[in-house]
């Protein structure tokens, strides 16, 4: 093919592209399939507070039960989800299977669902998610809606009025992934977030690290000062609880707590009424 090709420049990389647009339309297929067939599950990580070291909720993490492939992490098709517009459907999966999950969960118990940007875009979104709600019976109160500051990338005259009917709704807004962004410190002036969940790239080298330790002070600062939740993503370690305790976050989540488990390893977890601290320290 490269031979009958005109055009010198095309020789090289045409083929590669061809490829990859294979790959793609294959796994756009098969994306399609797996929703038709029931192939995704969400997975539900433990998020502890730190008040009283109980369980406060978990956050819902969707996997592809893929046939041959196995179990695909959310980073190997979401991407592709949100290119063909496949997330939309996904999403309205997601949400329905958290709320449906968490109805069952002691009232107190909080599920966290993470949205794309392309789902924040969609006009679908409200009406998505309220009957979401009203299908499972779930207090809104007890859904929170993760979103990162890409949203507030672009289009903010469209972000700001959609987070407030969402709000409207009594529903939780937590920024996840906070710090990676590239957007500026003024959303948070513009918009009441419950919740900001620290990356984790900033837990990881907190025991050596001065760096990260000064933007972990700042973050909690930030927190307080709007009157929001402040939840540290990724800890791995006794001795990162122990630091980011010390500093005053309100919540903790990471392997050292639970990995994402099971729905019935989550009902088992709330079940046994431990807290996923004794649990984690045991493990
Ligand atoms: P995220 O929302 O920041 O979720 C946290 C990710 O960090 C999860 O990866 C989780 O398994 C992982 N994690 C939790 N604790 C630790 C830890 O202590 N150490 C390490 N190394 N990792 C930890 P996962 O499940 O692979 O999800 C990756 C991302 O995919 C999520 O990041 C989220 O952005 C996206 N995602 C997951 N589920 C959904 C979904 O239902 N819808 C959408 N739109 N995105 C999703
Ligand atoms: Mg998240
Ligand atoms: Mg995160
Ligand atoms: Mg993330």
């Amino acid at each position: 093919a490269a031979k009958e090709s005109g055009r010198s420049t095309y020789r090289f990389y045409v083929p590669e592209m061809r490829l990859e647009a294979e790959r793609r339309h294959m796994l756009t297929a098969e994306l399609h399939e797996a929703l038709l067939k029931g192939q995704f599950e969400l997975h539900y990580q433990p998020i502890v507070q730190l008040d009283d070291d109980g369980l406060a909720g978990f956050e819902a993490l969707i996997r592809w039960r893929h046939p041959v492939r196995g179990l695909v992490p959310p980073m190997e098709f979401i991407p592709i989800a949100e290119e063909t517009g496949l997330i939309i459907q996904i999403g309205e999966w997601v949400l329905r299977e958290a709320c449906r999950a968490a109805a069952a969960w002691p009232n107190h118990l909080k599920i966290a669902v993470n949205l794309s940007v392309c789902q924040f875009r969609h006009n679908s979104l409200l009406a998505t998610v309220v009957s979401a709600l009203d299908e499972t019976g779930l207090f809104p109160e007890r859904l929170e809606i993760e979103i990162t500051e890409s949203v507030f990338l672009a289009d903010v005259e469209q972000s700001l009025p959609l987070l407030r009917a969402l709000k409207e709704l009594r529903i939780r807004i937590a920024i996840d992934d906070f710090g990676t962004g590239y957007s500026s410190l003024s959303y948070l002036r513009a918009f009441a977030f419950d919740k900001i969940k620290l990356d984790r790239s900033f837990v990881s080298g907190i025991e050596t690290d001065p760096g990260n330790l000064a933007i972990v002070r700042a973050v909690v600062g930030i927190g307080s000062g709007f009157n929001a939740t402040t939840l540290a993503e990724g800890i791995e370690t006794e001795e990162q609880l122990q630091k980011l305790r010390a500093e005053g976050f309100s919540e903790v989540q990471g392997f050292l707590l639970g990995r994402p488990m099971l729905q019935a390893e989550a009902q088992a977890l709330i079940e046994g009424g431990a807290s996923p601290l004794l649990v984690g320290a045991r493990g």
